[in-house]
């Protein structure tokens, strides 16, 4: 009775971090359907709008074709986010190749650069170290990582607002993103990295999924790096990767 006793248990043990993952499946599905949930609705009720009136013009239906098409590019957002993330969880493999670093993020801040002047918002680039060193790394994930940060701090500000992007090459590669955005409250700065998860004030400004911080944990986690969330002053929030 003892020796079985102890089975169930060793058993329990054994079977906790499986059923914990197949959890955190089950929510990422019901999450994930639910998000496509919505937008299949609405395509679905613009094009029986459609149907209604057959002999209307396109110019007077614009409309429902306009909304439904605002759908579709959010499903394909939606879906681009989903292939990212699965794909990561399953090439984990980190990149070891030498690159120069510097020219990687002159060119993307060149890139904001040209999105933060068309949303009337400034930027600042500044780069510590030497701009002719190499960098022993995966340069694909670093700059995904930036990319994903860059995109929220422009999403999160409004005009007149400022983001930046300061990177310093020592020891570790540091990539510090800025932002006098709407902020994120203390308690909040670890739920965020979660899937799915937006909060209340960013759903009134942009239509995201809440997925590109987890892609940007996954992409960490490979690289044996870490990110800080910190508070910017007098206000936003400020991104600190470290790897
Ligand atoms: P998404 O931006 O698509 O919603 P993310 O996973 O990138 O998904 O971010 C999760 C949530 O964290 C966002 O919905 C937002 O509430 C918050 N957040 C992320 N970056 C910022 C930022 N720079 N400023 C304010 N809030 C942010």
């Amino acid at each position: 009775l003892l020796s079985l006793l102890v089975s169930v248990l060793l058993a329990s043990f054994a079977m906790r971090p499986i059923l914990r993952s197949n959890k955190a499946q089950k929510a990422f599905v019901e999450n994930a359907s639910h998000e496509l949930r919505t937008p299949l609705a609405v395509i679905q009720s613009k094009l029986e709008l459609l149907f209604q009136k057959p002999d209307a013009s396109i110019l007077e239906s614009s409309d429902e074709i306009g909304e439904s098409l605002a759908e579709i590019r959010r499903l394909r957002n939606l879906a681009t986010d989903l292939l990212r993330l699965t794909r990561e969880e399953q090439t984990l493999e980190v990149v070891r190749a030498p690159f120069k670093i510097y020219p990687l993020f002159q060119t993307l801040s060149e890139d904001f650069q040209m999105v933060a002047v068309t949303e009337r918002k400034h930027f600042a680039f500044q780069f510590e170290g030497d701009v002719e060193a190499d960098y022993i790394g995966d340069k694909e994930k670093i700059q995904q990582i930036t990319v994903i940060l860059l995109e929220n701090a422009m999403k999160y500000t409004s005009e007149t607002e400022s983001i930046g992007l300061k990177v310093s090459l020592g020891k570790e590669l540091e990539i510090t993103v800025t932002d006098t955005g709407i902020g994120i409250p203390k308690e909040m700065r670890e739920v965020i990295f979660q899937r799915f998860i937006r909060l209340d004030d960013s759903r009134n400004l942009t239509q995201g999924f809440g997925l590109g911080l987890s892609i940007l944990s996954q992409l960490l986690e490979a690289m044996g790096g870490k990110v800080e969330v910190r508070e910017n002053a007098p206000k936003g929030s400020q991104f600190v990767v470290r790897i």
